[in-house]
Order: C-alpha cells, then sequence, then structure tokens
C-alpha cells in the first residue's frame, strides 16, 4: 500500500445502489421514514442511501461488499434495518485500521423534494457512523421528467468515501 504525504493511507470507495418504487409510503432514506405516497421495494428495508454508503465504505477498504456480507437469499435478512447493516459492515472496515475522513452522497429520486430532509439524513448516517455530521454529505437530484428516476419508477443512490489509515500501522 502506497503512503499519503501525511503519514497516512487514503483510500478512496464508490458505492451506487438502487431500488424499485411502490405505492404506499413512507419512504426510507438515510435511516430516515420520509413521508411520501411511495416506498422503495427490497428484501430488507430498501435503504438505497445507506446500501450505497455501506458498499463505499467496503471497497474502499477492499472487503466482500453488502451482497456478499448480507445476502437477499437469507431469511435473517428480510426487511432488516440498513443501518444495523451498516454498522456491522463499518466495524470490519475500523477493524482493518480504516477511519472516515469524508463521504459525499447523490440521492435520485423525482419526489418527494429532499432538501428539507436532508439535515435529518445526515445527521442519521452520523450517528449511525459515531462520525461528526460535518464529514457527511448528501445532496438531492430530479430526473428532470424522463428516464426511470424521473418516471418515479426507481430511486438512485451514490456514495464516495474517503478512508484514512496511520502509516505506522502498516
Ligand atoms: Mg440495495
Amino acid at each position: 500500500m502506497k503512503r499519503g504525504k501525511l503519514g497516512t493511507t487514503l483510500r478512496v470507495g464508490l458505492g451506487d445502489d438502487t431500488h424499485r418504487l411502490a405505492a404506499g409510503g413512507p419512504l426510507r432514506l438515510g435511516g430516515v421514514d420520509i413521508p411520501h405516497d411511495q416506498h422503495a421495494v427490497g428484501h430488507s428495508d430498501a435503504d438505497v442511501l445507506l446500501h450505497a454508503i455501506t458498499d463505499a465504505l467496503l471497497g474502499a477498504a477492499g472487503l466482500a461488499d453488502i451482497g456478499e456480507l448480507f445476502p437477499n437469499t437469507d431469511d435473517e435478512n428480510r426487511d432488516r434495518d440498513s443501518a444495523e447493516m451498516l454498522q456491522l459492515a463499518f466495524a470490519e472496515v475500523a477493524a482493518a485500521g480504516f477511519q472516515i475522513v469524508n463521504l459525499d452522497c447523490v440521492v435520485a429520486a423525482e419526489q418527494p423534494r429532499l432538501s428539507p430532509h436532508k439535515r435529518a439524513m445526515r445527521s442519521r448516517i452520523a450517528e449511525v457512523l459515531s462520525i461528526d455530521a460535518g464529514r457527511v454529505n448528501v445532496k438531492g437530484k430530479t430526473g428532470e421528467g424522463v428516464g426511470p428516476v424521473g418516471q418515479r419508477q426507481i430511486v438512485r443512490a451514490q456514495c464516495v468515501v474517503l478512508l484514512e489509515k496511520s502509516c505506522c500501522e502498516e
């Protein structure tokens, strides 16, 4: 592993997830239940944002992805709280010696407008990861009325994360 200038190893990770939308709310995003007339469909609680964050963290640390850690064929993961899965995944990342520098996320959903909920999502994500909310950013985008996002068929989330590890452990 190459070392950064300041005696740390830096690793970047990318997470990307999509879930179908169906009638009936609420819509769970970033560990927050947002009042809406649709919900995301999935084996777990279908929190697309927490899934993208989980995969970004695991990817940066070079660990198995969320589908390998929490298979959707496992009944234990049915309706499971994605915050719990994120905590378990991050525990593995931390055990490998990594800390979070920051994470930056984009949620693509035609509706609802996410601006009023961003602060709550940032706070909840920071709480789950036991980090300062200033290290977490969440942005909302629409699909401009076209494509599966614009037609309210899916919700998608992407996340990049930067991890650092002390050089002295290497
Ligand atoms: Mg997912």
